[in-house]
């Protein structure tokens, strides 16, 4: 039987919004198992020379690594680029116009939360941001849950971060065919990430696999830490009826928030392709 290669390609680091270091990262995927690994930051590639250095370190096989906010019909789409050139200059420029109207949301964020009795929260975000261009909701969560509002960061989200809750601020992100191209013109593979997290109707979701395929991606997370089993199969069944290859990765943010650790997740389902037997020549 051939070897079911133990691939997590979907995990942040302090570079965005997880509590790890890259460094930490890479130790704990060695220590669980991971036999291939990316590191995955929100709309950053700034911690990709850290990840490769300490996974190279860690004798462990390392593709770089990319989580694009999209907006796409109106919801935030998320796309996995893997396997690109880190250094190309259309992907760093695409990335940091993407990051770039993150204070502002922070900012009104911080106002909307004072309205409904939660002051300081900008402020409050910010003691837990690890880089200044990535302040996201998890940090608000994260201090919502510090100063006693909510018990863990999933209740934040429910009651205040989730869309049309209070804290919520709209905003539009990068293009579907923009982010593709991104990743793609530097030489790496596109992946729709977590694709049962959305909530798109069947003609809507049709929409998007059909789009993102036209702008050249080509692959769709099977398994993830938000995925169901019944999802396993229904992306698996997507894999076939759209010519998509399947990629796999836990989405681990911290060792007190992530249900599913790095590396700890079932394998992809029999009859599909990996999406790593794509990027065979770009693992480091
Ligand atoms: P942002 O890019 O600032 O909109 O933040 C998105 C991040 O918030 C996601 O990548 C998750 O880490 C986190 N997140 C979103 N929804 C939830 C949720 N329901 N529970 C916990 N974390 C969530
Ligand atoms: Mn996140
Ligand atoms: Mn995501
Ligand atoms: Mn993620």
């Amino acid at each position: 039987m051939t070897h079911i290669l133990n691939a997590d390609l979907h995990c942040h680091s302090v570079v965005s919004d997880g509590t790890l270091t890259p460094e930490a990262l890479a130790q704990r995927a060695k220590a669980n198992g991971v036999e291939l690994w990316a590191l995955t930051d929100h709309d950053e590639i700034g911690g990709q020379d850290r990840a490769m250095a300490a996974a190279r370190d860690a004798g462990l096989p390392y593709l770089t690594g990319v989580e694009v906010s999209v907006t796409f019909a109106n919801v935030t789409v998320h796309i996995i680029g893997l396997g690109f050139d880190h250094t190309q200059p259309a992907l760093v420029a695409g990335l940091k116009q993407t990051r770039g109207g993150r204070e502002e949301r922070a900012r009104d964020m911080g106002a909307d939360l004072a309205k409904v009795g939660i002051p300081g929260a900008y402020e409050g975000a910010m003691k837990y941001v690890g880089n200044p261009e990535l302040i996201s909701r998890s940090h608000f969560a994260r201090y919502i849950v510090e100063a006693g509002f909510c018990t863990d960061t999933n209740a934040v989200f429910r009651k205040y971060l989730a869309e049309g809750k209070p804290g919520f601020v709209p905003h539009r992100w990068a293009s579907l065919g923009d982010a593709v191209g991104w990743i793609t013109g530097a030489g790496g593979v596109a992946v729709v990430a977590h694709p049962g997290r959305y909530k798109f109707t069947a003609n809507e979701e049709f929409a998007l696999f059909t789009e993102f395929k036209a702008h050249g991606g080509q692959g769709v997370e099977v398994v993830t830490g938000a995925h169901s089993q019944a999802d396993y199969v229904k992306y698996a069944e997507f894999c076939r009826e759209f010519d998509l290859l399947a990629s796999r990765g836990s989405d681990f943010h911290s060792p007190d928030e992530s249900h599913t650790d790095l590396g700890l997740l079932p394998s992809l389902p029999g009859g599909v392709r990996p999406v790593w037997e794509l990027l065979e020549a770009r693992t480091h």
